[in-house]
């Protein structure tokens, strides 16, 4: 077959390796021309790859599928083109889908605006308490195609826990995971959808063809609402976790204890125990939130109660979640780097009584009325950094104009300190100053980790002098 793949990056270079490796005539397109491109292309082409730089837009003649990595937009005219000529889009989760053997593992899936990554660890981490084979792969790093090609040759895995972004689910029409969340839903990526309808129903993808359970957000009626409309197979039942007292097929929070009323024998009169609040690191509400998701999906694939504790237990977050970096002078510095849009932020922002809030970057079509609404009465200060901060300072003044803003008018990767030294100023003793920009990094830094280091670099330079 002659496959195009688009893009290379994460997964189109092992998507393209693989594609070849299974006998096609594989040309890859990629728009952008340069040093990281040239040194992918020379590590594909000896496999009999074509690779063509500095043109993404024309279909190469005779192709007959396009395989695409998910940063494209579903506009682009490369797609536009495949469309005409009726060739095929699968995206790399489709193809991975598509390459399992008969005896592949099941897919416990997970999506959302925020959580997913930290939602899948936690998954993975119950599923080997309870000594199962399993990793946390898909949209978290581990390219699925890999994963699914190597279950052949490899010790195959009993389930995965697979992450998946809205863009690979956009791209991935025929999963049938076993059992799937969408974590919550709240506008992102905008730009790369086109409407808040469409980011919402490229989520609700996941619940298609769910065999056993859709998890939903008692909170977030907009994932119960995916549930609904989702065509899912005879049998498959809806799951809510919530934080309040579940009710019967619901896993909740009663008195401190994770419970689960939904997999227990007697669903109208019991409960089971699962794990305390305490078991959960970082134990802000969010953080439980998604606990609660990760059990719900480890219950419905049978995981004991025992597992979902011990694998709470043994979980610990990624840096730039919510991260601890230091005290200083009685104030407390937190890096949620990786909170790049409203939504994460707002959930980071409550978590914390007295704020030095730092943020601003790319806003990505965001607005920032309802943020700022819902947490000015925690915030002592506001450093604002980053291309798009107008929008937040402009919010700032029409919902809390008592509220000291620095507005630190640069976009320079060098902001970070002098952003710190200021937090730093506004803070008083008992505060915390947190790092949780709403925004993305790229017009400052390379990505949220390069963002979060800055920021963590800076706090080691505060001297008391500085205050
Ligand atoms: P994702 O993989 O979806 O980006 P992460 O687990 O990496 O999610 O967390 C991303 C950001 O979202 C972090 O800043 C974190 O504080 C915040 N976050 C995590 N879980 C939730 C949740 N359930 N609701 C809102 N925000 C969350």
């Amino acid at each position: 077959m002659r496959i195009t793949v688009a893009g290379l990056g994460v997964s189109g270079v092992p998507a393209a390796r693989a594609l070849a490796g299974l006998g096609a005539t594989v040309t890859v397109v990629n728009g952008i021309d340069g040093e990281r491109p040239r040194a992918q292309a020379a590590e594909l082409e000896p496999l009999g790859v074509t690779v063509r730089l500095g043109d993404g837009d024309t279909l190469p003649e005779g192709t007959e599928l396009v395989v695409t990595t998910p940063g494209w937009k579903p506009t682009s005219p490369l797609f536009v083109a495949a469309e005409a000529a009726g060739v095929p889009v699968w995206g790399d989760v489709e193809l991975a889908w598509r390459l399992r053997g008969p005896d592949s593992a099941p897919w416990l899936a997970v999506t959302g605006t925020n959580g997913k990554t930290t939602t899948v660890r936690m998954l993975a981490a119950i599923l080997e308490a309870e000594g199962l084979r399993t990793a946390a792969v898909g949209n978290i790093g581990v390219p699925l195609v890999d994963v699914v090609l190597g279950e052949s040759t490899d010790r195959p895995y009993d389930v995965l826990a697979v992450e998946l972004s809205s863009y690979q689910l956009h791209w991935a029409p025929s999963v049938r995971a076993h059992s799937a969340t969408v974590l919550n839903l709240a506008p992102d990526h905008l730009d790369w959808h086109g409407s808040m309808e469409a980011y919402a129903a490229d989520k609700g993808r996941i619940y298609e063809g769910n065999t056993v359970a859709c998890v939903y957000n008692v909170a977030d009626k907009a994932t119960e609402d995916l549930v609904r409309s989702a065509d899912v197979e005879e049998g498959c039942r809806a799951i809510g976790f919530t934080l309040g007292t579940p009710g019967p097929s619901q896993l909740g929070v009663v008195e401190g204890i994770l419970v689960d009323r939904a997999f227990v024998e007697n669903r109208q009169q019991q409960a089971q125990e699962l794990a305390e609040v305490a078991d959960v690191t970082p134990p802000a509400p969010h953080n439980i939130a998604n606990a609660l998701a990760a059990a719900a999906l480890a219950r419905a694939f049978g995981v004991r109660p025992t597992a979902v504790r011990d694998g709470l237990r043994a979980f610990h977050p990624d840096a730039h979640r919510i991260q601890h970096i230091a005290d200083v002078d009685g104030v407390s510095y937190i890096d949620d780097s990786k909170a790049t849009n409203t939504h994460a932020a707002e959930a980071s922002l409550a978590a914390y009584e007295h704020i030095v809030w730092i943020a601003g970057g790319l806003a990505k079509g965001a607005t920032f009325d309802e943020l700022v609404t819902k947490s000015a009465a925690r915030l002592r200060g506001v450093v604002l950094i980053g291309a798009d901060r107008a929008l937040i300072r402009e919010a700032l003044a029409r919902h809390a104009p008592d509220v000291p803003v620095v507005d630190l008018d640069r976009t320079d990767t060098g902001a970070m300190p002098e952003a710190v030294r200021e937090a730093a100023r506004l803070a008083e003793p008992g505060d915390t100053v947190l790092l949780a920009p709403a925004c993305a990094s790229m017009d400052m830094f390379v990505n949220y980790n390069k963002r979060g280091d800055a920021f963590a670099d800076a706090v080691g330079e505060l001297t008391a002098r500085d205050r």
